[in-house]
């Protein structure tokens, strides 16, 4: 994105999209520059800056899946310990061939959820949210009541909506935003992985987009990996509190 004019790889960038070198999977990967400053995360772009950069991943996101992909993930890796090769702040999106096993796992969640009582299962934790619900707003902040990860928070519209292709950007940013500042506070500064989950190019049953933020508080070890089953030491709802205590109000 280059507001001023001129041509590719000169100087004038605000942010950068590349396809990667090292092409992880078969599909599609970009990596996603978010601005020319080494130093600068995310939250230090300001609600403006984030929302630029947010645009950006939008249409990225957008072209993969009208270029064929299944499915398209974005994530951003911060930090060595969340598994960051490079430190320059960016995002790296994945088109796949075929819906991921995670995002495949969560549309089954919304097909049973919409079977057995009908709706939003993510509308309806929402709504039922109550002590766990860090930040309420066009885009609701609330830790989720099983979590994976001690700290992990999730970002959602308020409102129904699948796909980000259609959203407003705008409140998205600034929960973003204070999102990552509050984790970080909350947490003294962990690595963390953040990943956006939108509905698959062919969308049959329900979805709502969202995003996961996940601090690296603890490692994965083996209850993770040989029942895949989580250990959280972290009760959500202090989790929460925490939270909410270092949510920016500005
Ligand atoms: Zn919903
Ligand atoms: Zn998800």
């Amino acid at each position: 994105m280059r507001p001023g004019g001129g041509g590719p790889d000169t100087p004038g960038w605000r942010i950068r999209v590349v396809p990667n070198k090292y092409a992880a999977l078969a599909g599609r990967h970009e990596v996603i520059v978010h601005s020319p400053d080494h130093d600068a995360e995310l939250e230090d772009l300001g609600d403006e800056g984030l929302l630029e950069v947010l645009e950006v991943w939008r249409r990225r996101i957008a072209a993969q899946l009208d270029d064929g992909a299944a499915a398209a993930t974005l994530i951003v890796n911060r930090g060595a310990g969340a598994g960051a090769s490079l430190a320059h702040p960016h995002a790296q999106l994945f088109g796949t061939p075929v819906v991921p096993p995670l995002l495949l796992d969560e549309l089954l969640e919304f097909e049973r959820f919409r079977n057995r009582y009908g709706g939003c299962v993510l509308c309806a934790e929402i709504d039922a949210a109550g002590e766990r619900l860090v930040h309420a707003g066009g885009v609701a902040a609330w830790v989720p009541a099983a979590t994976r990860f001690p700290g992990e928070l999730w970002l959602a519209p308020s409102e129904h909506e699948a796909d980000v292709r259609l959203a407003d950007l705008r409140p998205l940013a600034g929960a973003v935003r204070r999102a990552l500042i509050a984790v970080d506070t909350a947490t003294g500064g962990a690595p963390l992985n953040l990943w956006l989950h939108t509905a698959p190019a062919e969308l049959r049953g329900a979805f709502h987009w969202h995003v996961e933020v996940a601090p690296r508080l603890s490692s994965i070890a083996g209850l993770e990996l040989g029942a895949d089953i989580a250990l959280v030491t972290v009760d959500p709802e202090a989790a929460a509190e925490a939270l909410r205590a270092a949510w920016p109000q500005g």
